[in-house]
This record gives structure tokens, sequence and C-alpha cells, in this order.
């Protein structure tokens, strides 16, 4: 059993006020040695791909992942690497991207709400509807409806929906976890570099990622405001120190195994077992 309680001191105090620079992003403490870390989040990645075997066969309940975090933060890598093992039926992941047109005629919960996990599955945010109080609050003068530009009260408008939304689909059965990737402005120059010479990466850095970068400080802020306003027990923010990889690697795959042991699913007991054995004689 991993207990969740060992991962206490990642996690968003929900109401009190959150200082990103206080956690480190290329920490390594309550991590094991590189090496023995890395076996670990294989043996968790196993893990993982039971419990959610179990989850499926229980069929009453869902996990919902929530991914955050600047670009080149390391989302994409994290779920390719913390869900390796996961049967791919059993895991919906969802990138969201600028909204189109037809999304922005609804709430901003809209189109993510269309794509919240069945029951059985655990489903993967790669972005969210926090990119609503996050990019949009960075750029809120191209981003915000004209109308709400200026209306100070829509931040928290936005953040009593999230709670609720989120409080909805707990009532619902489905397991809120939310991960903020937490890199430092050198490490994410570093990727950049990285996505720029090496020619299977190019196509990952976006003409408008060094403008983005020019706006960190703001982008840091608008995630101080969000962090204590959306964590809640039910549905909490873990800020995981990801400047390694095989550091976010770890923290996540064993939160998950964690959350999921907690949840403990279990497969419905047949009723008449006798009953169908003589059925397929
Ligand atoms: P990527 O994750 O690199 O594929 O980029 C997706 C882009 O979509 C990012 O620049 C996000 O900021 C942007 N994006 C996602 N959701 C929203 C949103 N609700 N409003 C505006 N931009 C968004
Ligand atoms: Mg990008």
């Amino acid at each position: 059993m991993i207990k969740l309680k060992e991962f206490d001191h990642l996690l968003v105090t929900p109401g009190k006020k959150c200082k990103l620079s206080k956690f480190a992003t290329d920490s390594t403490r309550h991590v094991p040695p590189r090496e023995k870390a890395d076996v670990a989040t294989q043996q968790a990645g196993e893990k993982l791909a039971e419990l959610q075997d179990r989850l499926y066969a229980e069929g009453r309940r869902s996990v919902l992942v929530i991914l955050q975090g600047m670009d080149a933060a390391g989302k994409d890598g994290a779920v390719r690497k913390v869900f390796d093992a996961v049967n791919p039926t059993g895991v919906q992941v969802t990138s969201f991207k600028q909204p189109t047109s037809e999304e922005l005629r609804h709430d901003f919960l809209w189109r993510c709400h269309a794509k919240v996990p069945p029951r059985g599955y655990i489903g993967v945010f790669n972005r969210s509807y926090y990119e609503d109080v996050l990019v949009v609050r960075v750029h809120a003068d191209r981003l915000l409806p004209p109308e709400l530009r200026g209306d100070k009260g829509e931040w928290d408008r936005r953040f009593h929906m999230i709670r609720h939304f989120e409080n909805s689909l707990c009532d619902a059965g489905t397991q809120v976890v939310k991960f903020m990737l937490h890199i430092s402005k050198e490490e994410q120059r570093q990727r950049f570099i990285a996505r720029q010479k090496d020619p299977t990466k190019n196509w990952k850095l976006a003409a408008g990622d060094f403008v983005e970068r020019t706006f960190w400080d703001d982008y840091q802020e608008a995630y101080e405001k969000m962090l204590p306003e959306t964590a809640a027990p039910d549905a909490p923010w873990y800020i995981i120190p990801a400047d390694h990889k095989w550091v976010r690697n770890y923290y996540m795959s064993h939160i998950l195994v964690a959350m999921l042991q907690k949840m403990d699913p279990r497969p419905p007991v047949m009723e008449d077992k006798a009953l169908i054995a003589r059925k397929f004689k």
C-alpha cells in the first residue's frame, strides 16, 4: 500500500496563500535515488494498470486527472510515462487547445464537462478549464469577452463555478486529482532550446511560445491566485517539482496509485455462480 499522506508536502492548502517560489522545482527530497525511483515508478505504473482494471470491473466510479503547467512543463511526457502500462482502452486523454468559436459561445466548463471520464475510466485532461483562469487572465485584454473586461468579480465567479463543478463530479463518483507541473524559468529555456535544435521536436515549439515566456511572472501570479481558491480535500492540487522528469513521474504515479488504492475499487460479486455455471454447461 502506498499512503497518500506521504505526499502531503506537495499539497496546496485550501484558502491559504501559495507562493510558488517556495516550492523547489528541482527538489529530489522525499524521493529515492534516481535508479531506485525509476524502478519504483515502473512498479507503480503496473499497479496503476491493475487498479484501473478493477475500476472498470467495478463500473461505478471514475478518476479525473488534471494536468496544468507552463509550456514545456512536461504534460505530454507525463501522460506518456505515467500511463505507460495502463490498458489504453481504460484511459481517455483529452488535450484542450484554444477554444473553437462554438466552444466560446458556451460557458467555459462546457467543453470539458463533455470529456469527463465515464464510470470505470481514468480521464486525463492535458490542460483544462483552468486555462480560463490562467491564460485568459494573463491575456484578458484579448481573450476575455469585451463585456467582462475590467469586471474584477469575474475571476471569483469562475473559481466558484470550478469549485461547484468539481464538487458535483465528486458527488457523481468521479475522483478529481490535479497536478501542477512546476518547472523553473531556466528549465523552460533549456527545453525550448532542445526543441529548437532537435528536428523531431521542432513541431512542439510554437512561434508564440517565446512571447508567452515574457509573461512568465504574470502566469506564476495567476497560478498563485488560482491554486488556493480551487484546492479542496476532495479535489486536491499537488505541486509537482518537474525540472527532473524522473521525479515528476515518480510522484505522479505514486500519488495516483495511492489515490486508487484508497478508493479500493472492487469488481461486483456474481450473484449466483451456480446458476451461471449451469447455463454454460
Ligand atoms: P499546447 O498545449 O502546446 O498544445 O498548446 C495549447 C494552447 O492552447 C496553449 O497555448 C494554451 O494556452 C491554449 N489554450 C488552451 N485552453 C485555452 C483557453 N481556454 N483559452 C485560450 N487559450 C487556451
Ligand atoms: Mg505548446
